[in-house]
């Protein structure tokens, strides 16, 4: 998913992790149900696949990200949990299967994002396309991110997603320009940059993510966070990086939340729509509070309100 998933689960933690990134388990009724909604359709879920901190507190508020064509990966991103290889064949009724899921879950908005699938000529887009559309169809009233690859930059197969018209779309560019060979080796940069802007100047509300303490600077974050608005970024995630297990990349460093605070402040400043900015962010968290424009700052200047 190019640039989607991010991991995040330390197996074998080199450093001990700081209390603010200590999560609850996962537990209750409303778990219990996605998991068994899952598993009935045989679905993939990018909170499984990327051992996500949050999957108690979304699965239990009755939310997951789902992940599409399959769980095998063409790509091998060296801080994601998700399996790399040769991928299955592609299914064709995966779009009404998620479709179908969203519907019994009764959710009003939905995650949904892919592994790479760079060896198929369409990059999987059509099967992007089908599944925006069996959801639309089925519930109306959900609203949808869906979380994409850089289908090599490939417009026709970018013009597929825009096209569906999910709510938000969103590429995350997970790392700085320097650091982008070492993090998403497949993966240019530059050419995530223009598939946001392509994405934007189409009329999509657009968003992206950045893990921490892979080895950046607090420079390169600003930096990274300029490009990402001058390619017209409305929303930004912005996340600590947990290290899935001793073979991905280390944690060179714990971001503590104060600075998670200043890239929010400095990300309000740069003219982003939304900040989500914390040890615990991942892509798709509290990603219903991102589709309408305007709450994040709102939120933020609450937030200021009451620390005075
Ligand atoms: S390895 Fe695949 S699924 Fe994982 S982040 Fe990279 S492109 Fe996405």
């Amino acid at each position: 998913m190019s640039g989607s998933c991010v991991s995040f689960q330390e197996a074998e933690p080199r450093a001990k992790k700081p209390d603010w990134l200590r999560v609850k388990l996962p537990i209750g009724e409303s778990y219990k149900n996605v998991r068994n909604l899952v598993d009935t359709h045989k679905l993939h879920t990018i909170c499984e696949s990327g051992n996500c901190p949050n999957m108690g507190e979304c699965w239990g508020a009755g939310t997951a990200t789902f992940m599409i064509l399959g769980n095998i990966c063409t790509r091998s991103c060296g801080f994601c949990a998700v399996a790399t290889g040769r991928p299955e064949a592609v299914d064709w009724d995966e779009p009404q299967r998620v479709a179908e899921a969203i519907y019994l879950m009764k959710v009003k908005h939905a995650v949904i994002t892919s592994v790479d699938r760079d060896e198929l000529k369409d990059g999987g887009s059509i099967i992007w396309y089908n599944t925006i559309k069996a959801v639309k169809a089925l519930t109306p009233g959900t609203t949808l991110e869906t979380l994409v690859p850089d289908f090599k930059g490939e417009k026709e197969n970018i013009q597929r997603i825009i096209e569906a018209a999910p709510e938000v779309v969103s590429h995350n560019i997970e790392t700085v320009e320097r650091m982008t060979r070492q993090v998403r080796i497949q993966a240019k940069y530059w050419r995530s940059m223009e598939v946001l802007k392509y994405l934007k100047e189409s009329g999509m509300r657009t968003k992206s993510g950045i893990m921490l303490g892979l080895g950046e600077t607090q420079e390169e974050v600003l930096q990274t966070m300029r490009d990402l608005r001058a390619s017209g970024v409305d929303v930004i995630t912005i996340g600590q990086y947990l290290q899935p297990t001793r073979k991905h990349l280390p944690v060179q460093r714990f971001v503590h939340p104060q600075e998670f605070d200043e890239y929010t402040l400095a990300g309000y400043e740069m003219g982003f729509d939304y900040v989500e900015s914390g040890p615990l962010v991942r892509s798709s968290y509290h990603s219903e509070r991102h589709v309408y424009p305007g709450i994040g700052k709102l939120q933020w200047e609450q937030k200021k309100a009451m620390m005075a």
